[in-house]
């Protein structure tokens, strides 16, 4: 039964029709297809096998620094220490246990992320036309292709109206190659099937429909994706610069704790004992789980932004979105609802009409009046609109379904004001010979038919579209039931008109019919409201004040595009509204120096976004673009985020995206930049953490051996430290909720480091009192002069203690804590709960206390502890405290400057 795709090729699509046992009209069964499915499995491909848990478990120890832990464990078995080799032996567990579960979980939630925008497609089952996951396809199944569309599975083509299908994927022609229905002779090569859509290419122009040949990795390029699917999420700057960052760090730690190893051996200590500690240390101070809590962080926060309806496709995004000071948005179903109704009808021989009624539906009244005293003719105003609505509801692709749309909005509403005129299935009376789609460049569509019944078989144009356009391919117009021809005054009248429609927000699209394109009579224009969203006003101001301008990108024309953006709040003074026209008429050097003033473009196509594009990227600006045809790729690749529409997007342009908007909600660019900077200020925050931590621990041993104390932390007691370092505490600052302040905080510079100056005093700060703090305690407990459990057990719960205050006043960099809530941050309160729970079951608990050398410690001695390790969370407090204070006396000189030259110096 099955045919390869090269047999299709050759084969009529009857043949193959036939062969894979379907009717095209009505597609497979649905209980068919899920038998083939049985056989031919998902149409998907599996990515290369996974390794068993176990064994990644086990890659764990290749780490070198685990493997020279357990040579000191076999090292203390050798020399009969079997406490130090227990001790070790169960650190190491536990290290690595800590290291195999940060990375599953960041296996996993990468995973989650190729899973966020699976495909869909366009199929007839049961001869009824549905949408469904495109994974989901078994041969045999009838797939209708409209521009945009991504193949879904390799198509044997039975029809194609104007298909050119962009295969630069495979085959690296750049040029689209247009599609056929015939058989074709045998060949080799694909650019020579030309009766084939293959899978993963996109459809850039025209329409078609084909019955699936083959799925999944039976495909043509099947192996070339599961290349490209095994290939490697390239790392994003911040992981980069992390990965840097590590590196520099552990060289120092190296040469650190080489040098306390080599002081400790010249001073005669134990040669095992400082082996230990250096190994632990070495374990301890390189932040070798940073890369991983990094990109955790980054994956969990994009986890949270899909939640939010923002699909982010690959992880540097989240970083440029806290950089972007340029948003340039759709208007028609971003800005606005998408929701679109017909609410006024112009006839040309001088008929008005009010609708009402909402929705995809049959439900409104159309009231009909004349503009023209004398002309109050009830059956001539009902045929005027009907010649009219005919015109707009042949030109048309949608179809409505119960009360749900499939195609355009703008074609919805013009199928609705149809049915609410009577007009049910008024396509069929004709039979469609050809059709010129509607393109954003063209701004009008075409069809022509000759009618289905009646001796006349005279071909007849329908043509609807932006007005202008229509009225250009106009000569005539009816007026009274009588042909009268275009002059320039009449023309100037319909234009006004359009233009009051115009004026209240309302698209315009104009209608004409006749038997040839260039001399069309005019019918008259419908007027179509698309109500902005709610609260865009308000997320658009709140970008405003955060330093991020908005423009607003439309087809539409100029009054109606000013009229939407006045009801939004943008400026729409002279010179800030611009035409796709103007836009070619200007220099590149004069539209560099214009784009940022500008708040509305007015009648532009794709070509004119990626001008704007360009035009603001050369004037330094991180620009947002947001687009859904398919022509909108370029430019959505070439702004520095892509932001593609998920509903009403094409799959062209998902691609191109950087970002999917779930809903096409303006009002979730914003939820994207809230979560986009806060995952950034919540990266900092447990750098900060992390680093503070590692410094004191290194500090800590190196002035121990420097000043010929005993060492204050043993090696256990170290590794502890590390796992707390790496583990829930410092992954919980990451997942701390977004402060709303830092939306409102002006876009960051792109080149500034995350390290910067001001981060570094904290970090030397926290790091000082926590060192100051233990060698206290320890010289404290010390007085006797020799040291016992209960030594170190102190100053081990003092470093623990410290560390986590230290974490608590990590979770903001500059506000109090109070501020933030206490209690917010919940993973953060159960990471500490459960980490001070384990430090007190490593001092009480017997067994553990065999392991850590650690002995039980009154309330007294707790008390003392906690109270003098807070003072590093008061201390910082302070400093908070000092710097909002000089701050709000700067805000004369401007609050913002004076945050960024905190951050520089
Ligand atoms: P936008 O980018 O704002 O959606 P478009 O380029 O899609 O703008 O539309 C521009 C103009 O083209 C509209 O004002 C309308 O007059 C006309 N138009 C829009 N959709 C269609 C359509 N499906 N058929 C004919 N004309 C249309
Ligand atoms: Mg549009």
């Amino acid at each position: 039964m099955w045919v390869t795709t090269g047999e299709a090729s050759y084969l009529g699509a009857e043949e193959v029709a036939a062969r894979l046992r379907v009717d095209v009209r009505l597609g497979l069964w649905t209980h068919e297809a899920e038998q083939r499915r049985v056989l031919t499995g998902y149409n998907e491909f599996s990515v290369k096998e996974e390794d068993p848990t176990w064994k990644k478990y086990i890659e764990q120890f290749h780490n070198p620094l685990i493997l020279l832990l357990l040579a000191s464990a076999f090292v203390s078995v050798c020399m009969k220490q079997f406490d130090d080799a227990v001790s070790i032996t169960v650190a190491i567990l536990i290290v690595v246990t800590v290291a195999f579960v940060q990375e599953y979980r960041s296996e996993k939630s990468l995973e989650e992320l190729t899973k966020l925008v699976p495909p869909t497609c366009h199929c007839v089952r049961d001869g009824q036309l549905e949408t469904f996951l495109a994974r989901d396809l078994v041969p045999g199944d009838i797939v209708h292709l409209n521009v945009g569309d991504r193949v879904p599975a390799d198509l044997r083509l039975f029809e194609a109206i104007d298909l050119a299908i962009d295969e630069s994927s495979f085959t690296g022609e750049t040029e689209p190659s247009s599609k056929i229905t015939s058989p074709i002779l045998k060949t080799n090569g694909h650019t020579s099937m030309k009766n084939i859509a293959f899978m993963g290419t996109s459809v850039r122009c025209g329409n078609g429909k084909g019955i699936v040949v083959n799925t999944g990795e039976k495909s043509e390029f099947g192996e070339v994706f599961k290349m490209m699917q095994a290939e490697e999420a390239p790392k994003t700057p911040l992981q980069k610069s992390m990965d840097i960052l590590g590196a520099q760090l552990s060289f120092y730690s190296f040469c650190i704790i080489g040098l306390i190893m080599v002081l400790g051996w010249f001073q005669g200590r134990p040669i095992l004992e400082m082996f230990n500690i250096g190994v632990s240390l070495a374990v301890a101070a390189i932040p070798e789980g940073l890369p991983i809590v990094v990109t955790v962080t980054l994956a969990l926060g994009v986890m949270r932004m899909a939640k939010r309806n923002a699909i982010v496709k690959k992880l540097p995004t989240v970083e440029t979105l806290g950089c972007v000071s340029v948003i340039c948005s759709d208007k028609t179903g971003t800005i606005t609802k998408n929701e679109m109704t017909v609410t006024v009808i112009v006839t040309s021989d001088g008929y008005v009409a009010e609708v009402s009624g909402a929705g995809y539906n049959d439900v409104g009244e159309i009231h009909i009046f004349s503009m023209v005293p004398g002309l109050e003719n009830v059956t001539k105003a009902k045929d005027s609109v009907y010649n009219l609505l005919e015109v707009g509801c042949v030109c048309n692709n949608a179809i409505i379904n119960g009360e749900t749309l499939l195609g355009q909005p703008t074609e919805g509403a013009i199928l609705a004001v149809g049915m609410k005129h009577g007009m049910y299935a008024v396509r069929e009376k004709y039979v469609r010979l050809q059709e010129y789609p509607f393109s954003s460049e063209q701004k009008m569509m075409a069809v022509k038919c000759i009618p289905k019944y009646g001796d006349e078989k005279e071909e007849i144009y329908f043509v609807k579209g932006a007005l202008e356009r229509v009225l250009q391919q106009c000569n005539r117009y009816v007026w009274n039931g009588q042909m009268q021809p275009l002059n320039s005054k009449k023309e100037q009248e319909i234009l006004a008109e359009a233009y009051e429609i115009g004026r209240k927000g309302l698209r315009v699209v104009g209608m004409a019919r006749g038997a040839s394109l260039q001399e069309l009579i005019y019918m008259g224009l419908v007027g179509i409201c698309d109500p902005p969203r709610p609260q865009v006003r308000e997320s658009i101001q709140t970008l405003l004040n955060s330093g991020i301008k908005v423009k607003m990108v439309t087809g539409d024309a100029q009054e109606t595009a000013v009229a939407i953006a006045s009801m939004v709040g943008l400026d729409t003074l002279h010179g800030q509204v611009v035409s796709g026209d103007q836009i070619d008429a200007m220099s590149e050097q004069q539209l560099e120096q214009v784009v940022n003033g500008v708040s509305v473009f007015y009648r532009v196509t794709p070509r004119h976004k990626l001008c704007i594009v360009k035009a603001l990227q050369r004037a330094g600006v991180i620009v947002g673009m947001t687009g859904d045809g398919v022509n909108d790729g370029v430019a959505l690749k070439k702004a520095d985020i892509g932001i593609a529409m998920g509903k009403n997007g094409t799959d062209v342009c998902k691609e191109a995206a950087d970002m999917i908007l779930v809903d096409d909600d303006f009002n979730t660019i914003i939820a994207a930049i809230e979560e986009g900077k806060g995952i950034f200020y919540n990266i900092r925050n447990f750098v900060r953490f992390q680093l503070s931590t590692s410094i004191a621990a290194l500090s800590l041993i190196a002035l121990a051996t420097l000043f010929r104390i005993p060492n204050p932390l043993n090696a256990m007691q170290i590794l502890w430290i590390n796992i707390i370092m790496d583990g829930p505490p410092a992954q919980s600052l990451g997942v701390e909720p977004v402060d709303k302040d830092v939306v409102k905080q002006g876009p960051r510079n792109v080149k500034q480091p995350m390290i910067t100056r001001h981060l570094i005093f904290n970090v030397l700060l926290s790091a000082s009192i926590i060192i100051l703090g233990t060698l206290w305690v320890f010289k404290r407990e010390m007085s006797d002069d020799k040291i016992t459990p209960r030594d170190t057990t102190m100053t081990f719960t003092c470093f623990v203690f410290f560390d986590m205050f230290n974490a608590l006043s990590c979770r903001s960099q500059t506000k109090s804590i109070f501020t933030i809530g206490l209690f917010k941050n919940r993973m953060f309160l159960i990471a500490v709960t459960l980490s001070v729970v384990g430090q007190l079951l490593v001092i009480y608990c017997q067994p553990l206390q065999a392991v850590f050398q650690t002995e039980a410690l009154t309330l007294q001695d707790l008390v003392f502890l906690v109270g003098l390790t807070s003072t590093v969370f008061i201390v910082s407090e302070i400093k908070k405290l000092v710097e909002r204070l000089v701050e709000s006396r700067c805000t004369g000189r401007s609050a913002a400057s004076y945050r960024s030259s905190l951050d520089f110096v």
